[in-house]
């Protein structure tokens, strides 16, 4: 097949082989001056943390958690661990002990990266991990801190690159593991071969047109495949640059992207309130945003292209995308992509006609272009397939005419008013288009007469009984009576998950409290 013979390493070689000298990533703390590594000093960096892991105890088939916000640190780990043939599990850097916990104990890692900030938090969290590394200047001290047992500073693991074992590849072999966001339930630990990561590169560029002019800003946390799999292994593949900053900043992205002439980057709705209707520099090299949601209003306010994509962790690259030189729908999600089996069906298995909505089910072969298993969690698996090896994605979409596909819902995001399906981005698009209203997520309230009915959870500059009227009669307007919120309830903020995500469990068990307390 496709990569025979390859693997993660070998990629990270070849463009070393090839582009030498082109510099591959840049590094801009906001402490500190920026740092950059071309292809080649990347490539030998990875080879000495190899080098230095191995003689940690480090062995082909362990698994090692890498729980760092965004650092050049975070990327020699993890293609360190590659070239040995070790699996990195990367986890959320927000999470509590208990979801840290969690995913050490669920993936069996055997040891942790860290950094000082996270460090007591990673050595009280699993008892099963025997060694933590920490990075950062003050590592040393950190590492030095009672408890202290077993800490190294992650520097001091740096080995001779030459020393580095190369392994034959395996592109089958499990390279890592990413959790899913747990926007609908526990995250689940989705395995990736080498085959996949590589996958993930060579479509991403493929789809999004890139080349090796090409710089990318990466401000989502390196954790998400988004920015894992997407920005940097589709950097990797195409030969281009990444810009790598600790998180997103408002203040300084518009300086960061112009002096580095960043052409692409990620947008959700966060970024967009967070940059606000500040007019974009006019020396930008902006070429396209990646974006997830409609985000009309980059174009209106800064003249960008946007790029519709969608993709899960478990489809290792987009599904449904749209191409940089494509003229048309923007605001789709795009089209489905030739390298997949897309098919949208009704819930007795036919194919839905133009303009219905259905649910989307995607083939592709496992292991390649799709996840083959989940980790450790044969029951999730076996329920995510159907017998012919379609995955169901839990997504409703719609197709136009066109062939371009919308997104409309996900299926766990319906509420059953009076027998009634009511999907509640339906409920939701109206009341964002109240004036007033910064934000709004709907989720159901369970009812004894019609078993749900529709809760309005609403951020806003001003809440108050003059507001909520105006939503009440905006709603009545456009929506059937059954699907009228019942309840308007003013937040100081809805509960996110990664990548801007509202997490409707928490806010549904949110407006279940809130009710009890106010009876
Ligand atoms: P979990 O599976 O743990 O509930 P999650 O599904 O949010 O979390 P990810 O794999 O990070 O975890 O996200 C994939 C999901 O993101 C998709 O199933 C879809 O619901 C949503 N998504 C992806 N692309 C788009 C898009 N272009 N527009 C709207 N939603 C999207
Ligand atoms: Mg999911």
């Amino acid at each position: 097949h496709l990569f025979t013979g390859r693997d993660v390493p070998w990629l990270v070689d070849e463009r070393a082989r090839t582009r030498p000298d082109n510099v591959f990533l840049v590094w801009e703390p906001f402490d500190g001056p920026s740092r950059s590594w071309t292809f080649a000093e990347f490539a030998r960096e990875t080879a000495a943390y190899a080098a230095g892991l191995a003689a940690w105890g480090i062995c082909k088939g362990d698994f090692v958690a890498i729980h760092l916000d965004n650092c050049p640190e975070f990327l020699f780990a993890w293609y360190g661990c590659s070239r040995l043939g070790a699996v990195a599990v990367t986890t959320n850097t927000r999470s509590t002990r208990d979801e840290l916990g969690y995913f050490l104990e669920h993936s069996g890692a055997i040891a942790a990266i860290t950094q000082p900030r996270y460090l007591d938090l990673v050595r009280t969290s699993a008892p099963q991990i025997e060694r933590v590394a920490c990075i950062g200047d003050d590592a040393g001290e950190a590492v030095a801190a009672p408890p202290g047992a077993g800490a190294v500073a992650f520097e001091t693991l740096r080995g001779d690159p030459e020393a580095a074992p190369r392994r034959a590849p395996e592109p089958l072999l499990a390279n890592s593991v990413q959790y899913t966001s747990g926007t609908t339930s526990r995250p689940k630990g989705v395995v990736w071969t080498h085959a996949n990561a590589l996958w993930s590169g060579r479509t991403t560029t493929a789809h999004a047109g890139l080349t090796e002019q090409d710089v990318h800003l990466v401000h989502l946390p390196l954790f998400h495949t988004a920015a894992l799999g997407y920005s940097m292994l589709g950097t990797l593949w195409s030969g281009g640059t990444a810009v790598l900053m600790p998180r997103f900043s408002a203040s300084r992205f518009w300086d960061v992207a112009v002096r580095h002439r960043c052409t692409w980057t990620f947008a959700l709705g966060f970024h967009l309130r967070a940059l606000g209707s500040l007019p974009a520099p006019e020396n930008h090299c902006f070429a396209f945003w990646l974006a997830g949601g409609d985000l009309s209003l980059v174009r209106e306010r800064w003249g960008i292209k946007t790029i519709g994509w969608y993709g899960m962790t478990e489809t290792i690259a987009q599904t449904i995308t749209y191409s940089r030189t494509l003229v048309g729908r923007e605001f789709s999600m795009g089209l489905p992509a030739a390298e997949y089996e897309n098919a949208i069906r009704r819930s007795d298995g036919s194919e839905v006609a133009f303009g219905e909505t259905g649910h989307l089910w995607v083939r592709g072969i496992a292991g390649i272009s799709l996840f083959q298993a989940y980790l450790h969690n044969p029951e999730a698996t076996a329920a995510a397939f159907d017998p012919q090896g379609w995955f169901s994605t839990g997504d409703l979409v719609t197709p136009q005419d066109d062939g371009f596909v919308f997104f409309a819902s996900r299926d766990k995001d319906m509420l059953k008013v009076g027998g009634e399906n009511v999907a509640a981005i339906e409920i939701e698009s109206v009341i964002a288009q109240v004036p007033g209203v910064i934000e709004v997520a709907v989720v159901g309230r369970p009812d004894p007469v019609y078993d749900e009915v529709p809760v309005a959870c609403i951020v806003a500059a001003e809440p108050g009984a003059a507001l909520e009227c105006e939503i009440m009669d905006a709603c009545r307007l456009k929506l059937s009576k059954f699907k009228q919120p019942r309840q308007v309830m003013f937040l100081a903020e809805l509960p996110k998950g990664l990548l801007d995500k509202v997490l409707k469990r928490e806010l549904r068990a949110h407006v279940l409290t809130l009710d009890a307390v106010t009876g």
